[in-house]
């Protein structure tokens, strides 16, 4: 077991719900696989956050896919706090059998507390920032508990723990990798920008095609892939290729500039300049 799993091992003994949180664009990639097993029976609710840059309609599909499971996944948006109202209310619907039997001890109003996990770059910080804001609680660092555990009191009788260490995804599957990068998860090497885009570009030609149609001014549904080895790159270079093109990316000597290109898009796609896409849809739809 690796030291951040250990960690999460004691203290998931301090808690008594886990919040998981995911980015919605990707809530396959973004979630840890090993975290189920990790939390074993402790009930869990998921956070689907950065819903404002997902597609509506897979959001509430990806909802429903949890709710099927009995679990509870909430739409939520940390960047504005957009959602946030229902978490502490779905934790206590979570929690209703536990909460009641503490009232039957005599514990009526024991504080309610909550790990929180999440990949880099889901929202973790901005979550727990917007929560804290919300209760204009006092961030607390307290000692005596798991070192390097933080606590914040979020409300009356409701506090959050943040996970130590960082837990990542499995990367045995490229495209797990592949959509983490593209989401800015994982560092961006020059390099590869841009083949990612030409990768995202593919995928958007097919999903998506009206997004960049309307973005780009430019035409996606006349490219022929030449043959079906090289099918990817070709068809995402010449779509990389369009837009520099339409945008005035040049170098000198009239050639595209297909490195810029690649930068705009990656960032537009980020950012959801490039309009609400979600990269997962649930097995099934
Ligand atoms: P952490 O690494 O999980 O702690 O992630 P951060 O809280 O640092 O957020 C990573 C990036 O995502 C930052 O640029 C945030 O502004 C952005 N972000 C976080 N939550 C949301 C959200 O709900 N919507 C949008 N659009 N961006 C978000």
């Amino acid at each position: 077991m690796t030291r951040t799993k250990r960690q999460l091992a004691a203290s998931l003994k301090l808690v008594d719900c886990v919040a998981e949180i995911i980015d919605a664009r990707i809530p396959f990639s973004s979630r840890n696989p090993d975290l189920r097993k990790l939390i074993n029976n402790k009930p869990r609710i998921v956070l689907m956050n950065k819903c404002d840059i997902a597609d509506k309609t897979q959001n509430q599909k990806w909802i429903a896919v949890y709710k099927n499971a009995g679990i509870t996944a909430l739409p939520v948006d940390c960047k504005t706090g957009k959602g946030l109202n229902a978490f502490m209310p779905a934790v206590r619907t979570v929690l209703a059998d536990k909460i009641k039997a503490w009232e039957a001890k005599g514990m009526k109003g024991k504080t309610i507390k909550v790990m929180v996990v999440g990949i880099p770059n889901v929202g973790k910080s901005s979550f727990i920032n917007k929560m804290v804001k919300q209760s204009k609680a006092k961030v607390e660092d307290r000692p005596g508990v798991t070192r390097g555990n933080q606590w914040f009191t979020i409300g009356k009788g409701f506090e959050l723990l943040d996970t130590p260490g960082v837990l990542w995804p499995k990367f045995e599957d490229k495209l797990v990798g592949e959509r983490l990068a593209f989401t800015g998860a994982v560092k961006d090497d020059i390099m590869d920008m841009e083949y990612l885009a030409c990768r995202l570009l593919e995928f958007l030609k097919e999903n998506y095609p009206e997004l960049i149609e309307k973005r780009y001014g430019i035409r996606t549904d006349d490219i022929e892939p030449a043959d079906e080895e090289t099918i990817g790159c070709v068809v995402g270079f010449e779509l990389l290729e369009r837009i520099g093109r339409k945008r005035g990316f040049l170098v000198s000597g009239g050639e595209i500039n297909t490195e810029r290109a690649a930068i705009t898009v990656m960032d537009e796609f980020r950012n959801g300049t490039l309009g609400r896409l979600t990269l997962e849809k649930p097995k099934g739809y």
